[in-house]
């Protein structure tokens, strides 16, 4: 598929404050739009079926898989998570930019099959800092966050195979770094050509 637009995938281990981040930079980016994912787990809080995620059984999901509707999937802590194509192929194929909010697992497989994705990781400052925000979320169980934990472990160490590297220490100076990622994509030559036409074409650029 030709797809002129940016593909940001967003991924950082639970607690480190992705969705608020991703959500922020939504607001203030009307040119952004995030792909809303399936998954297999049930609804938490106020989540709505076709908000947050479309939310599906195990079975429709192993489903959807095997007739090959998703670009990525995973499991995420002991639950199924995926890209279908149809939540972000409309948006390719109108050349818009698209942000992937999905794990680490997701992302390495999306770079795979577009290799022009860009790979955004959100670290927390530190273990600590981690471990009391996951305790400040309040609904979560000693051994929830113990594993998340672990999980964490895991999920950090996949950093270096990321293009960039933004710590939420302070979230407006985390909202600033990424807004700048997005930024810096859309100034780079070919996006530039594409959206800059008249004055590539008045400097006779090619
Ligand atoms: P939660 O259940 O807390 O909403 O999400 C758990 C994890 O699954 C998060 O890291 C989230 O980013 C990830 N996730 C959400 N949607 C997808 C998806 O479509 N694909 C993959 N690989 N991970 C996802």
């Amino acid at each position: 598929m030709e797809y002129p637009g940016n593909l940001f995938v967003v991924a950082a281990p639970s607690g480190a404050g992705k969705s608020s981040l991703v959500k922020a930079l939504l607001e203030l980016d009307a040119k952004l739009a995030v792909s809303i994912s399936h998954t297999s787990r049930a609804p938490r809080g106020q989540e709505q079926h076709g908000r947050e995620y479309w939310f599906i059984s195990p079975d429709e999901f192993r489903a959807m898989a095997e007739r090959g509707e998703f670009f990525e999937w995973a499991e995420v802590h002991g639950n199924l998570y995926g890209t279908s194509r149809s939540a972000i192929e409309a948006r390719m194929a109108h050349g818009e930019d698209v942000v992937l909010e999905i794990d680490f697992q997701g992302a390495l497989q999306i770079k795979q099959l577009f290799p022009y994705a860009v790979l955004v990781f959100i670290l927390p400052p530190s273990w600590e800092e981690l471990e009391q925000r996951l305790n400040r979320r309040g609904d979560t169980q000693p051994e929830v966050i113990a594993k998340r934990m672990a999980n964490a472990r895991v999920e950090v160490a996949q950093a270096q195979s990321f293009d960039f590297v933004v710590v939420n220490a302070v979230f407006e100076t985390a909202l600033f770094d990424l807004k700048a990622i997005v930024h810096a994509q859309r100034l780079k030559y070919a996006a530039q050509r594409r959206n800059r036409s008249a004055v590539f074409r008045a400097l006779d650029l090619p």
